[in-house]
């Protein structure tokens, strides 16, 4: 089974490709725009694989013109490629609606033109639910008005999936909704990039502690949860690649075209302040830090019901909040070259 992977070079794509490739054979379509070539070199090394890579830039039709041509054997598609900043996505809204929204519309539209079956996931996220009615956050939580220009290309996606998979009896299609992705592969070969200042608890906490940013702030301890800081569903990025594998698998067992969305999450919260004690005490590193205002936008508290996903995928998370901060860790001492 070929599999095409769009945005396979970036912080999830390559793990997940790390894992596809022990089964599948794997195309990378990705154009850089947040990404480094070396790491197609660290996947294949990882996974002494030879993953094969596109430059493609996939809002260019007739490129993606070309990549099904020269790929038609494919079955599988994992769709990871997107922007993904909240921020920038409120400042440059077409920017965001046009990558997001134009590169799924010029996949689907070679899908429905190949002749076989495709098993498609598309890499959704919690920011659908926007402020839950109930927690932990089931896949039946109603759907509402997205915070962000982002948020509303991940629902504009979802439904386009959903119109698609109803008309194209060839196409089997899943949204995974993923919570906070964090960590790194064991080898701390591959790992988060931020572009600049990191947006995220993680990469800022991580970047701050060697060295690169100053004193985390705390963005706000007066919500409402147990400790004041707001409680998230952190899940380790290696366990997020095994889903997608495991929903690939899912698909192919599926004798008719379906489309279904799974919330891929631990199912456990933590707060801010639970990470940074958690951080403390699996690296030995001191965090400094500071409580500031809150963000704009974040809200109390998000974590998964995953009991569909546990019950439908056979899947279930390996990997504890300490392993995954660890090797957050040792992804940034690596990359920066830091000795202990
Ligand atoms: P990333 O930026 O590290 O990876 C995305 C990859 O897509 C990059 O390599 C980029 O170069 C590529 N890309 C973007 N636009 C492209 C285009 N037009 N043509 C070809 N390649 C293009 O992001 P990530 O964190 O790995 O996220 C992957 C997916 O998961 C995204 O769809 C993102 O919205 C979604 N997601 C991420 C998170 C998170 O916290 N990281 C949470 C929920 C959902
Ligand atoms: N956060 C913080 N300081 C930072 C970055 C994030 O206190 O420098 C908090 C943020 O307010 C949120 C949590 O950490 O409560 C997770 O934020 P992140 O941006 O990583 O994920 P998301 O907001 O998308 O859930």
């Amino acid at each position: 089974m070929k599999v095409l992977v769009t945005g396979g070079l970036g912080y999830i794509g390559s793990h997940t490709c790390v894992e596809l490739s022990k089964k599948y054979s794997v195309v990378i379509a990705d154009n850089l725009i947040n990404s480094e070539i070396e790491v197609l070199d660290r996947i294949n090394n990882i996974a002494h694989s030879k993953v094969i890579f596109e430059k493609i830039d996939l809002r260019n039709k007739k490129e993606v013109a070309f990549l099904f041509e020269k790929h038609g054997d494919i079955t599988g598609i994992i769709h990871f490629a997107a922007l993904k900043a909240v921020g920038e996505s409120i400042e440059k809204p077409l920017l965001y609606y046009e990558n997001n929204i134009n590169s799924l519309l010029n996949i689907l539209e070679q899908v429905q033109q190949l002749n076989s079956e495709i098993n498609f996931i598309f890499s959704s996220s919690c920011t659908v639910y926007g402020v839950p009615l109930n927690l932990p956050i089931t896949e039946e939580e109603p759907i509402k008005k997205a915070f962000s220009p982002y948020g509303e290309t991940k629902q504009i996606c979802e439904n386009i999936i959903s119109s698609s998979s109803k008309l194209n009896m060839n196409l089997k299609s899943i949204s995974l909704r993923y919570f906070n992705p964090i960590g790194a592969h064991e080898s701390a070969a591959i790992g988060e990039l931020p572009l600049g200042k990191p947006q995220n608890l993680i990469p800022y906490i991580t970047q701050s502690v060697a060295g690169v940013r100053g004193d985390l702030t705390i963005f706000g301890n007066d919500y409402n949860t147990p400790d004041g800081t707001c409680i998230r569903d952190y899940i380790h990025v290696v366990d997020l690649a095994d889903a997608h594998i495991k929903a690939l698998e899912y698909l192919s067992d599926k004798e008719f075209s379906t489309n279904e969305v799974f919330n891929i999450g631990t199912g456990k919260g933590t707060s801010v302040m639970e990470i940074i004690n958690s951080f403390q005490d699996c690296t030995g590193k001191k965090i400094n830090y500071k409580i500031g205002g809150r963000r704009k936008g974040d809200i109390d508290a998000t974590f998964a019901d995953n009991r569909k996903s546990l019950n439908t995928l056979s899947w279930s998370p390996r990997y504890s909040i300490e392993q995954a901060l660890e090797s957050a860790w040792n992804w940034e001492k690596n990359y920066r070259e830091i000795s202990e």
